[in-house]
This record gives C-alpha cells, structure tokens and sequence, in this order.
C-alpha cells in the first residue's frame, strides 16, 4: 500500500513487525526481504514517492526535490559538499549505477582488525550474486564510452595505468546522460524501479513524505518509530507513529546516526556517528579542442585503479580516478573565480573533460544534531588523505594531459591553476589542499554507526542488531567499520539482503 504523506492531512498509525526508516538502497532491499518472508513492513522515507515522468532532467528542480538540503548539504564549515538523496530509492535514484563488490583484502581486514564474523567473501557471495543478477550488473563495453570517458581512456592507456571499464545496474539506457538528476527513461535497475515495487507486491506499506523524528523504545528494545508526515515544501502538516517489533535504520550514514542522536540511543562504545567516512573527492579538468560534450552518455564507464590498492603495504595507494561530469549548476560551483573570469570558463563548457579523485579515506569525521535539530557534518580531510588526494588529482591532471587536453585546470580558489605540461604537476601537493582552496564534494557517506562483535569497537553487531538496544538493527552504509574503496552501493544492497535473515528472526 502506497501513502503519499504530502497528500494526506490526517495522523497515521500503523502496526507492523518492522519499521524500515529510509528507502535507499539498504532499506529498499531489507524492506523487500522482509516482506518476501511474509512479514509486515512499514517502510517509512522522509522524501517523495516519484514516477519516471517526474524526472524532468532540469537540474535545479531535481536537486532541490531529489537532494537533501536542495543539494547543498555539506559540512558544517562549507569545505565539503556532501550529495545524498531524498525520496523514494533514496541515492540510488540519481547515482551514475556504478557497481563494484568490496575487496577481499578490505572484508579480511574487518575480520582482524573490527571483530566483523560472517562477511567474508564467500559469505557474502550469494548475496552479492544475487543482487548483481536482480538489478542486472553487467561491465560496459566501448560502446557505452563517451567521449569524457574516452578521452579518459586514451590517457590512461597512453601512461601505462592500470584501467578498466565498469560494472553498471542499467538497461535500456538511451545515453541520455541525465543519471545524476534520475532516468526519465526508468533505464536504473535501482531501488525505486525494482525493490520498491516488489515490497508493495508483497504487501508492505511505503510511505513518503514520513520524517522519522524518533525511535521509541521499551525497556532497551525498539518498539516503534515516530514522526511527521510533511507537505510538498516539506513542512510538517500531520503525525505518524508506528508499532513494531522490530525498527531497522537506513536513513543513510548521515541520516541513522543523526536519527540515533536525535532518539537519546544508548552509546556504549562511544562510537555513533562518530566515524564517518566521506570518500572526499576533487575534480581536474582538461581543456580540449575538440568538442567533448560531456554531459551526454553514460557519465562514468571507465576507470583507473593504478593508485588504489587494498594490499596490506598499500598505505601509499588509496585513490580511485574516473570520469566525472556536472551539470551546468554544479559545474559552475566547482569552477573558480566570479563574474567575467567565471564566465569565461563556462563558455568552454563543451570542450571540457574532467576526472574525480576520490580517496579511501581514514579521516574520521562526525554527525551531530545540533539543538535547532538541524544535522552538523564535521569533516576535514587529514594529512594523509589531503596527500592522497594531491596525487589522484596530480594523477588525473598527468591523464588529461596525456589523452590530449591543451590544459588543465586545477579549480583552487580565488584563482585556478593551470598547468599546461607535466612539469607544471608537481604544484599540487598536499600543502595545496586547504580548507576553502579546493572544492571537495563527497558523494559516499558511511560508517558512522560500525558493526563488529565487540560492544565495545562497534555499534552494531555482525548481524547488524544494536550491542545495547534489542530488535534495533542498522542495514545502510552506515555499517561499514572502514571507507570502502568502491563505490558502496551494490555492498549496502548485498549487506542488507544477507542481514534480513537476522531481522526476520528478530521480528
Ligand atoms: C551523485 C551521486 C552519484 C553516486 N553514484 C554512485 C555509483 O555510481 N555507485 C555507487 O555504488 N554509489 C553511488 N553513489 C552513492 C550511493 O548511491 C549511496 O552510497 C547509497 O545509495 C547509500 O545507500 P543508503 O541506503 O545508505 O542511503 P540512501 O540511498 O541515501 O537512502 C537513505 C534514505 O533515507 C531517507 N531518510 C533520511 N533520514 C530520514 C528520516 N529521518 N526519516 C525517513 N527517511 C529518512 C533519505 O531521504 C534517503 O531516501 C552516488 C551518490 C550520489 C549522491
């Protein structure tokens, strides 16, 4: 049954065996799950419920409807914007589909280091499996490059790199290019396409519009969540409170540790969000003669993996190139400089190639509710992450260059620099990467709410139940005791499909 809380002026009450908060990839997945053994599932999400036809590729609608904060979340002091999603699918909705499971080496090291038992590859394998065959992962070929990432390729090959092309959960896709503002054409086998509607099939509830401001608890057990029913400018216009055995947080890492705040949790370990991991990324780009067009086609099909390695020696190697394209809005944000300057850069908008770097950070950074009850992000990058960063985009800058840019452009602030052969490198270093300098923009947030079998490492336990609050589960990337490396994903779904198991029998 679907409830369209914009549309409905009355309180809601339901009783259910478990409340999932957060309808993005985690909590479309487990609510799917859930409801597959026969259970009765609220599946409660704070943003609207959107159809195809809603997603009208004009990207300051999309952000301001599809985003939280109208797409300007970001870090308490501004230096890192952080993209989540809000609606129905949550990020999965306007995220570019990439696929990758998470390393052999990185499980192993939760195994060691954080006390995570029944995650090893193998264990994780029938999950992984089967959700790459439901929303129909599959590697690119040439085909699926446009010239962004052609041009990308030509680079990496050119200096020797270690490259690829990428897994994807789409089909039928026209190439539009419009991923990041959701697919008008429904090519994403995401959340809201194929979990979504197959929890409806077996008879839980969805409910949009429905802010989670409370987990209510008994006697140390979930017994419920509450909250507001919002309008369509997302003000609270009703109430709903809803009973259930048991309560599972997805609200993204941001949103459960914040709703973990909010509710007065208990906190043994101390740890709750506490250790939010960003994946911070920077972007470089080149400047070309010829027509790049980037925005159109699939945004990221190829990647290189030359600086990141999860081996145990592989401090020194924790970042990931790949292709990016923005919009116009979110070009010119990232872009230096103002007015005529500005302006100047923008006209070069179709000969422009850019590369992300993106690093597997270990900064530590925290989610707070402050008494306004507005969320706080603190998070700056540390020494070791700021010099990662330098070298992917030192990296990235040496592959446009290579694939044939005439230059590159490194957007610092107030001035950009630029560089227009590979001596010019060298003046990216980690001593460049201030606070206000280089935009940052994270679009991977996750860890802030660990699991791992001691109470006193983790807030959750390998089976995802809270150490101190019973029939209280955590199944979104929330879960990860370190960044991942990958992009997280197909291993928040694959996660929460092998949690159910230990939801249902909770429930
Ligand atoms: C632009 C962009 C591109 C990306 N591209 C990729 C990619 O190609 N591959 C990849 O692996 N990852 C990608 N990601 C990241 C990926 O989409 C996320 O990591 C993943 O969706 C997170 O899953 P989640 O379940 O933790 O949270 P989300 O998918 O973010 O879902 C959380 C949901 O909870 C809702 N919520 C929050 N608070 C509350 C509350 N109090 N009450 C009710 N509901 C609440 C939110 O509105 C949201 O819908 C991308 C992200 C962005 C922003």
């Amino acid at each position: 049954m679907i409830v369209r809380g914009r549309e409905r002026r009355r309180d809601l009450r339901l009783d259910v065996d478990a409340a999932v908060v957060g309808s993005g990839a985690g909590g479309a997945m487990m609510a799917r799950e859930l409801s597959a053994r026969g259970l009765r599932v609220a599946l409660l999400e704070m943003g609207g419920h959107h159809r195809p036809a809603d997603f009208t590729a004009v990207e300051a609608d999309m952000l301001e409807e599809l985003f939280q904060e109208r797409g300007a979340r970001a870090t308490r002091d501004l230096s890192v914007r952080v993209l989540q999603g809000r609606g129905v699918g949550g990020s999965t909705v306007h995220n570019t589909c990439l696929c990758k499971r998470a390393p052999a080496e990185l499980l192993a090291r939760w195994k060691r280091e954080h006390a995570v038992s029944g995650a090893s590859p193998a264990e994780l394998d029938p999950a992984y499996a089967a959700t790459e065959q439901e929303l129909g992962v599959r590697e690119l070929g040439p085909d699926d490059l446009n010239r962004n990432n052609a041009l990308f390729r030509r680079g990496v090959e050119a200096l020797g790199y270690r490259g690829g092309f990428l897994h994807h959960n789409r089909a039928g896709c026209r190439g539009a290019g419009y991923c990041e503002l959701g697919c008008p054409f429904d090519a994403k086998q995401n959340a809201l396409k194929v979990l979504v509607p197959a929890a409806l099939e077996h008879g839980a509830w969805v409910v949009s519009d429905a802010r989670v401001e409370r987990v209510e608890t008994r006697r140390g057990r979930a017994r419920g969540v509450s909250g507001s029913l919002l309008d369509a400018l997302g003000r609270p216009h009703a109430r709903f409170e809803v009973d259930a055995r048991v309560v599972c947080l997805a609200a993204s890492a941001v949103g459960s540790a914040a709703l973990h705040a909010r509710s007065g949790l208990p906190d043994p370990s101390g740890l709750a969000g506490t250790t939010l991991r960003l994946h911070p990324g920077g972007v470089v780009a080149g400047l070309f003669d010829e027509e790049v067009v980037g925005w159109r086609g699939v945004p990221q099909s190829y990647e290189c993996t030359e600086f990141l390695s999860f081996a145990e020696d592989a401090a020194k190697r924790r970042v990931w190139l790949v292709p990016v394209f923005a919009h116009p809005i979110g070009t010119a944000v990232q872009l230096s400089g103002f007015g005529a300057a500005h302006g100047e850069l923008m006209r070069r908008y179709r000969h422009v190639a850019a590369v992300t770097a993106m690093v597997h950070d270990t900064t530590r950074g925290r989610v707070r509710v402050e008494a306004s009850g507005r969320i706080r992000i603190d998070y700056w990058p540390n020494h070791d992450d700021r010099a990662q960063l330098a070298l992917g985009l030192r990296e990235g800058a040496r592959i446009l260059l290579a694939a044939g840019a005439r230059r590159v452009l490194v957007p610092f602030e107030p001035d950009p620099l630029w560089i227009d052969d590979a001596a010019g490198l060298a003046a990216i270093d980690a001593a460049a990467i201030r606070r206000h300098r280089l935009p940052l923009t994270a679009v991977h947030p996750m860890g802030t709410l660990p699991l791992g079998d001691d109470p006193a490492r983790a807030v959750v336990d390998s089976r995802g139940e809270h150490h101190a609050v019973g029939g209280l589960f955590v199944c979104d990337g929330s879960l990860f005791p370190t960044s991942l490396g990958v992009p997280p994903q197909l291993s928040i779904y694959s996660f929460a499909r092998h949690l159910a198991p230990h939801v249902a029998a909770a429930c």
